[in-house]
């Protein structure tokens, strides 16, 4: 029995499910999206929460450019390119015999400064947004004050006395623990055994402290807020539910819309705009979302996409049980290659905000990841770890009869892999074309 109700059943309710523990790619679509006007008045956060965010990370903009001088070209924001992929689109046409409809961008996550994924958008946002709550309360810094004074000696000090802990498959981790290692907390990163090597050595390497799990994600993520809670100056990043995260990643949207703009791209009732977005617990791809939601309201439609292993924000959109259900409760292994996206229990509060404003949600196989993460470098020489690939299949599988709508796949990381482990990774993938 699975909440009180046998396999059978469930299956019945939702067919796709027999296709979905063969581990076969699916795509389903949302039949309780409706208005996102009306869908967005009936939640508690919004616009606000999204601009306060961006109104932050500006006030940031000069510390972090001093303290991160690659981001000085960019004045310290830290934001990613968007980039036409047109050779993709046509390889991705062939391979999967569906020509694509419209033209298809990259919205280039992989080249964020500082750590190279998509979770320099929302962790960094929440370690700065703390640093600055503290030093707000101890009176050591206004509004006002050029935040380039946080990389000074008597900040580091100050911050040296808290904590910072988090549950990571690994990217979070590594942008959690370089920021709050600069700014001088001390950090703790709880790793689930699908992290890479690599990643934890990085992380050890700038003084963060790593503590590995033999279990999967959730369970690290539990045992960090358990450590974390028994602490008052410990603060714990809940993948799971900050709402900080989230309006980190959100603000995305209003930086995308601008990038839209540069690109001479319309978005309006006859160019829709489609966005293909790799999700593990939800935060990340979740928070675009929800702030694409808000610009472009009924014109953007916006898909999360998981490995075939662990499609878990699908059957908790999928049924409505969110995190009452994981992967595993259905004999998924939760196994993939796509380290970002192996979560076996989604975000509750990200599916339950998003459940009528998602379009909906697809499945891709490792081997498909492979097989795009070599056809990308091979068409527009971008390398991508392969969670970062999940959202190309989008424009294959996602039903569009409109010659006018523009796809982003945005890919989410891939900067930081060391050579040798990306030429591994493209070798697969080039054996499987
Ligand atoms: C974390 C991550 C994602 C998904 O973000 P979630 O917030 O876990 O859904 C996608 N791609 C990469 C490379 C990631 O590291």
């Amino acid at each position: 029995m699975i909440e009180g109700k046998t396999f059978e059943q469930w299956k019945m309710e939702f067919p796709l499910l027999e296709l979905m523990v063969g581990y076969e790619p699916v795509v389903w679509t949302n039949d309780k999206v409706h208005s996102a006007e009306a869908a967005l008045a009936g939640l508690s956060l919004g616009e606000a929460d999204v601009l306060e965010a961006e109104a932050r990370l500006k006030r940031f903009a000069p510390y972090i450019a001093h303290v991160f001088p690659e981001t000085e070209d960019n004045a310290g924001i830290i934001e990613s390119p968007l980039t036409g992929a047109p050779d993709m689109k046509n390889a991705l046409g062939k391979m999967y015999r569906a020509p694509i409809d419209g033209e298809l961008f990259v919205k280039e996550d992989n080249k964020l400064a500082v750590s190279g994924s998509i979770k320099a958008r929302g962790g960094i946002y929440e370690v700065l947004k703390r640093a600055e709550d503290l030093a707000f309360e101890a009176g050591m810094l206004n509004e006002m004050d050029d935040y380039k004074k946080l990389a000074d000696k008597e900040f580091k000090e100050y911050f040296s006395q808290y904590s910072i802990v988090c549950g990571s498959t690994g990217n979070l981790g590594l942008s959690i623990g370089i920021m709050s290692a600069e700014l001088g907390f001390n950090v703790t990163i709880h790793m689930s055994d699908d992290a890479r090597a690599w990643k934890k050595e990085m992380l050890r390497a700038k003084g963060v402290n790593v503590v590995e799990h033999s279990d999967d994600y959730s369970k690290a993520v539990e045992q960090g807020r358990i450590e974390s809670g028994n602490d008052p100056k410990s603060h714990f990043v809940d993948d799971e539910n900050s709402q900080t995260l989230f309006f980190g990643y959100a603000v995305a949207a209003v930086r995308l819309k601008a990038q839209l703009k540069d690109h001479n791209i319309t978005v309006d009732e006859d160019h829709p705009l489609n966005v293909y977005l790799p999700c593990g617990v939800g935060g990340g791809p979740g928070g675009i979302a929800f702030g694409l939601k808000i610009i472009f309201s009924d014109h953007v439609h916006c898909f999360f996409a998981e490995p075939t292993h662990s499609p878990c924000m699908l059957l908790g959109m999928m049924t409505g049980y969110h995190e009452q259900l994981s992967a595993a409760d259905f004999g998924l292994d939760n196994k993939t290659a796509a380290d970002g996206l192996a979560v076996g229990r989604p975000s509750g509060f990200v599916g339950r905000l998003l459940q009528e404003l998602m379009a909906g949600v697809y499945t891709v196989s490792d081997e498909d990841l492979f097989r795009m993460l070599a056809m990308i470098y091979v068409t527009e020489g971008i390398k991508l770890e392969p969670s970062a690939l999940a959202g190309f299949m989008g424009p294959a599988v996602v039903r569009n009869d409109n010659e006018n709508t523009t796809h982003i796949a945005w890919s989410t990381g891939g900067d930081m892999v060391p050579d040798a482990v990306w030429q591994d990774y493209y070798e697969t993938g080039k054996n499987l074309l």
